[in-house]
């Protein structure tokens, strides 16, 4: 019998009203029931958007230093159930061990830098042109927040919503992606431990259709905070705007590692397959595309074959390199883009294939070569590990091929030439632009968000600037 798990809504564990739930199951292991999740519907969570509009008052009104108080022992929670939180998240989303044990780590950073920052947010004194006159800006908590979020980083991603919002005074609903709910639910389990006042934040389980859609338009949502897919970006976009919220959108990518004719290729190597077979090819920073200089194309393609099939895959849980896809749909959609890829003519060195590794959706890590930047492997979301190689032969073809995407989120150029390096960061269109990196890997501390279709390029996420989205600031003249 697997456990049923309840909504939190004004501070306490709820059914849904539907009286109906969803069940998830590890995508490594299908006979192993993770849990029974509310299916919620409209009315639940408008019941959550309501608790949060009535808590309003009284958590804008704590003072910083106590909110960040409440911050920093969710981060202690946190850390005192981190080999559970790994374990959890492994078995609802397939992530190898280390990768999840990273993701709980960087959620419980998170709750402790933002319970720092919460004592700082009251605003800053300038000085006036008159000498009457105290000028100062006030920073004031936006209300409450809506907030959407995506399966790949069900901790991570979560946390670095939630606690900027708590951190400014903003009340929350969140909906987490329904493909990986627990780690989430134990998340708020934490903050509810932690003393949070009942309402500051509500968890509603249940479709995007539904749930996620009563955040994008209900009329007590002040601002709406979304990350998933450009698809079901546009419409949460639509749908906040029609309704005069405030909106956040962190979507899709395409990201590409430019390898130069002056680069080590053992280490473009080790920069583009670690960006593109790490998380099983599921993040919106994993590299997609490979676009290298001719001088070095055949080297680096047999390096990252090589590479590619060192990947040992398998559950998390046995302490393999690469886990399963999240699902059946997921790992279908990468079988599908692999047959796109041969179709459209570009050579399948290696993998792509469903692998026999268990109960789950496993598939092998793959690489392309001889792409042209226009095919649909080349252009297109796949979110697994499939590599395109694409050759280029100067650093203008390389950067209109780097471009020629309409995602814009991370880009990275392996090359010794400095002045290359820094034309690449003024000509890349990318929110994230890194030089001898890998795509993926964030710090916390500092802004994150993509440029054209990966964003709404409005607010950016983490670090001091991930506080703004969630902050209305006054000018203040007083004579
Ligand atoms: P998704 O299908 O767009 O879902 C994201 C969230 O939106 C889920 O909670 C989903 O609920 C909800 N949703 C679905 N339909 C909705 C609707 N009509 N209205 C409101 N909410 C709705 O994305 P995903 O498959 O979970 O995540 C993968 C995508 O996220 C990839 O495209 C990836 O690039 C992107 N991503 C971007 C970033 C970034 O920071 N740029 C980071 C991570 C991931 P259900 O789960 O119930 O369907």
């Amino acid at each position: 019998m697997s456990e049923t798990y309840h909504n939190y809504v004004d501070g306490e564990w709820v059914e849904s009203e539907t009286g109906e739930t969803f069940e998830n199951r590890n995508p490594a292991d299908r006979s192993d029931v993770v849990g029974e999740f509310q299916q919620s519907s409209e009315a639940d969570a408008e019941a959550a958007v309501e608790a949060a509009a009535a808590a309003t008052d009284e958590w804008a009104n704590t003072p910083g230093p106590e909110r960040g108080a409440v911050l920093r022992e969710a981060s202690k929670n946190l850390e005192a159930r981190k080999d559970e939180l790994t374990e959890t998240l492994v078995r609802e989303e397939g992530k190898a061990r280390p990768e999840a044990a990273g993701e709980v780590q960087r959620a419980i950073d998170i709750f402790s830098y933002y319970g720092a920052k919460a004592s700082d947010i009251g605003g800053e004194v300038k000085s006036s042109s008159s000498q009457d006159t105290t000028l100062y800006t006030k920073n004031e908590p936006i209300g409450v927040a809506g907030l959407i979020t995506p399966w790949n980083y069900p901790i991570a991603i979560p946390a670095w919503k939630i606690a900027p919002a708590l951190a400014t005074g903003t009340t929350v609903a969140f909906k987490p992606a329904s493909l990986a709910p627990n780690v989430a639910r134990k998340l708020v389990e934490c903050l509810d431990e932690a003393g949070l006042p009942d309402g500051a934040l509500n968890f509603v389980t249940g479709p995007g259709s539904s749930v996620g859609a009563t955040f994008s338009t209900h009329e007590e949502i002040d601002a709406v905070s979304f990350t998933g897919s450009s698809a079901v970006g546009e419409t949460v976009g639509d749908q906040a705007n029609e309704t005069g919220k405030r909106v956040q959108l962190e979507m899709g990518g395409k990201n590409p590692v430019v390898v130069m004719d002056s680069a080590d290729v053992d280490e473009a190597v080790d920069i583009a397959a670690s960006g593109a077979f790490g998380v099983t090819g599921q993040a919106c920073t994993a590299t997609s595309r490979a676009i290298v200089h001719e001088d070095l194309y055949d080297e680096f393609v047999e390096g990252v074959v090589e590479a590619a099939e060192d990947v040992e895959i398998g559950p998390g849980l046995d302490g393999a390199d690469m886990g399963p896809h999240v699902s059946e749909s997921e790992l279908d959609g990468t079988l599908e883009y692999v047959d796109i890829g041969v179709d459209e003519g570009a050579t399948l060195e290696t993998g792509g294939e469903e692998v026999d590794a268990g109960d789950g959706f496993f598939v092998s890590p793959a690489v392309f070569s001889d792409v042209e930047p226009d095919m649909r492997i080349a252009q297109e979301e796949i979110f697994g590990p499939v590599l395109s190689v694409i050759p280029v032969s100067s650093y203008d073809e390389a950067l209109s091929v780097s471009n020629g995407v309409r995602y814009g989120l991370s880009a990275s150029i392996v090359t010794q030439d400095l002045s290359e390096a820094h034309n690449f960061v003024e000509d890349s269109e990318s929110g994230v632009v890194k030089i001898n990196e890998k795509t993926t890997g964030l710090e916390l501390h500092v802004p994150f968000g993509g440029m054209k279709d990966s964003s709404s390029e409005t607010y950016r996420e983490q670090g001091d600037a991930g506080l703004d989205f969630y902050t209305l600031s006054k000018t203040v003249y007083l004579n």
